[in-house]
Parts: structure tokens; sequence; C-alpha cells
């Protein structure tokens, strides 16, 4: 099938207000759509699984900045930690500590975004408001100098309804402000992740600096089966 990358750029660009990032999500897209929207002026990649962002990190200009979107496994935070730009999918203390190995390791700090759980779906990765609250606290921050937590990522329940959705992005948002508000040294809350090819539009309403668009840049995914 025969998609447009660099259509489905322009025409995403015009929807965004300026203040949101998009991260272009190519996990299972081969190298060759990736340039193309990299020749459109895309620099910002989204990826899931740290094999597949490795080899592309291999294959593509060096000013690509890789953002990690899936769940992060310990034992693989030594492959990204040199060169990744973001991870947005932090949801445990355990990976949060070795980030902070890693990071150091490479002599880098290494930006963070605490995933939270905000869809009904049992199955998606994050952690709770209260563990998110836990986290933030000076004396966990302060053992860290190479993770720098910058805000907070989340994915809403995959439904048609549009009233959930803005629900879930809402609670996220207010979860974001609290802990603003608070003002910890060393945690710079300016990211917010949220919003997919499904649900950015909600998302940009809600206050999303960045979406995670996948599908409407690169077309459907197919999963070998
Ligand atoms: C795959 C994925 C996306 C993008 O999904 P689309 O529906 O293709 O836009 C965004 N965020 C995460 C965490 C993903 O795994």
């Amino acid at each position: 099938m025969d998609v447009n990358v660099e259509e489905n750029l322009a025409a995403l660009h015009k929807q965004l207000n300026g203040k949101t990032r998009l991260i272009a999500v190519s996990k299972t897209k081969p190298v060759k759509l990736l340039m193309q929207a990299y020749q459109a002026g895309q620099r910002d990649f989204g990826e899931n699984k740290v094999q597949e962002m490795v080899d592309k990190y291999d294959q593509m200009p060096k000013d690509v900045r890789w953002h990690l979107i899936g769940h992060l496994q310990t034992n693989k935070v030594k492959y990204i930690a040199p060169f990744v730009h973001m991870i947005h999918s932090v949801d445990s203390e355990k990976v949060l500590r070795t980030i902070q190995k890693e990071a150091a390791k490479n002599d880098r700090a290494i930006p963070c975004l605490l995933q939270v759980h905000i869809a009904e779906e049992e199955t998606k990765y994050g952690l709770s408001d209260e563990e998110i609250r836990n986290i933030a606290s000076e004396k966990i921050i302060a053992a860290m100098p190479n993770v720098r937590i910058v805000g907070l990522m989340g994915m809403a329940t995959f439904t048609e309804d549009q009233e959930q959705i803005k629900k879930e992005f809402r609670h996220l948002k207010s979860l974001f402000d609290e802990i603003k508000k608070m003002g910890l040294t060393g945690m710079e809350m300016k990211e917010l992740s949220m919003g997919m090819s499904s649900d950015y539009q909600i998302a940009m309403q809600e206050g999303s600096t960045m979406v995670r668009v996948g599908s409407s840049i690169f077309g459907e995914r197919v999963y070998p089966a």
C-alpha cells in the first residue's frame, strides 16, 4: 500500500498549534519510510523496542532525536543510554535507577518522562498517581543526578468514547500541574506527552506538549503473525 509520508506530515503540521511537538512513531516501519519523513524535515522519531531503535539509529542520520516510548527492561537500558534523546516510558523506580547508572557511565544526563497509568485497560504500563507522587520527592531525585525528569506521559483508553478520553487526559494534566507546583529541585515539569493518531486532537486541547503519532504518518502497521 502506498503512503505519502510528506503529505501526511504536512497535514499534521497544519493542525499542530505551535506548542505541541510531533514525535513520528516509526515502529515496525522500514528505514526507507523514516528517511522520507527525515527529508521532509522530521527529526523526532519514536520507537517502542530497544533493538529496533538501535538498528535504526545506526542507519539514520545522526541529528535524529530518538524517543523511546515503549516499556523498557532494565537489562536493555545500556544499549540506548549513549544516544537516546528522551525516554517517555519510565514505569518503575527500578528502571529509573538503572537509567541513572547507565547515563553516568556515558557521562550524560538522560531526559525522562514518568509514564502514568490513566487508561481503564489493565494491560497498559504505567505508574499510579500515588507512585508518581512517591517518586517526585527530593530524596529520590537528588540521588539521580544523571536523570532529568522533565514531565509525564500517558495513554488513554482505546475507545470511541471521546468524553472518556478527554477525562483521562484532563486527569493526567492535573497531576502534571500538581507535580509542577511542588517545584522540586532537579525536576522540571515541562513536557506532557499525550495523544496518538486516534486522539491527538483531544490531547492538544487538553494541554499536550508532545503527540506521538504513527499510523497517521506512516500508514497502518502490519505485525508479523
Ligand atoms: C504505537 C504507539 C503510538 C502511536 O500509535 P498510532 O496509533 O499509530 O499513532 C503512540 N504511543 C505509544 C506508546 C505507542 O506504542
